[in-house]
């Protein structure tokens, strides 16, 4: 007996984004997007039954209130729903650099660096506006200073750390407090060649720094909330990642960075998400 459940959803299309993130805090395994009609269907898998009440109040946190909104049971003993979503993370170029794809297809054109993500249980396969902000601001950073030593709070699949080793950084210390996430990215380091430049921690204390390049994909009021173990743990030349936050809360991410003396140097806006990379002022 399947204990696979399906939630659909139909949502507009400008909150496809937003609800996405929301099915990953809820757990889902994957996602699937359509677009018909104008309107963003999402089926979302869960390996056991969701909450709705749940879900309903993680799609309104993310300021979304789907049109249509259902779960259902998946029967078919024949079909494995925790690999068949798999099917729709496609392979994807991000930034200049890299070229996001699945261990089924890990081949990159010539001029990208694979990232080979498996998409089992952790967030980050490059499908999301927040990890791509952040690869592109990874990109440049490496580009204009040398990194030796980087950090990436909360590292979810691995992707960022890995796509920073993969641009040479020697050591990266890559930490989550999700014990499926720490699995996942030892798996994908291992998967891209580079399980030697990635040491994996729990959380921020597990990094010691001080860094030259600190990268943290989470939510703004833990952004506000860690911001100074962030500064804390940096060079003073260093350069600060910071995504998760929607457009409309990067202000008061900013000003608790600039209360501590760091000021944005590039952003990347990939509507309704907000990606900045921020530089100690020169006092
Ligand atoms: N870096 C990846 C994943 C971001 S999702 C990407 O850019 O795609 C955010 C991750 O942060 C999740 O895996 C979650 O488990 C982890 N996380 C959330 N709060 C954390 C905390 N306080 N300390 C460490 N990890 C945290």
């Amino acid at each position: 007996m399947s204990n696979w459940y399906e939630c659909r959803l139909v949502v507009a299309v400008d909150d496809e984004d937003p609800v996405t993130a929301a099915l990953f805090e809820m757990g889902t395994t994957g996602v699937r997007c359509d677009v018909e009609g104008g309107d963003a269907v999402l089926l979302a898998y869960f390996d056991g039954r969701p909450s709705e009440d749940a879900l309903r109040q993680a799609c309104r946190e993310y300021g979304v209130s789907p049109s249509s909104f259902s779960v259902r049971p998946l029967s078919g003993d024949d079909v494995d729903w925790s690999e068949n979503w798999k099917l729709h993370f496609s392979p994807r170029a991000v930034g200049d650099r890299f070229h996001v794809c699945p261990p089924w297809a890990p081949e990159a054109p010539s001029g990208r660096l694979a990232l080979v993500i498996n998409p089992a249980m952790a967030f980050g396969t490059g499908q999301h506006a927040t990890t791509r902000g952040c690869m592109i601001l990874l990109e440049r950073a490496c580009a204009e200073a040398r990194i030796d030593i980087a950090a990436d709070l909360g590292t979810g699949s691995g992707i960022l750390a890995i796509a920073l080793a993969k641009l040479g950084v020697p050591r990266v210390i890559a930490v989550d407090n999700d014990p499926q996430a720490r699995e996942s990215t030892a798996e994908n380091a291992q998967l891209n060649g580079v399980p030697g430049a990635v040491e994996i921690g729990t959380d921020i204390a597990d990094i010691a720094g001080p860094v030259d390049l600190f990268v943290a994909n989470l939510f703004a009021d833990l952004l506000v909330q860690l911001a100074a173990g962030i500064v804390a743990r940096c060079r003073p030349g260093a350069t600060i990642v910071c995504s998760g936050m929607l457009e409309h809360d990067g202000p008061r991410v900013l000003e608790r960075f600039a209360e501590l003396g760091w000021a944005p140097c590039a952003t990347e806006v990939e509507s309704p998400w907000f990606s900045v990379a921020l530089q100690r002022r020169i006092p």
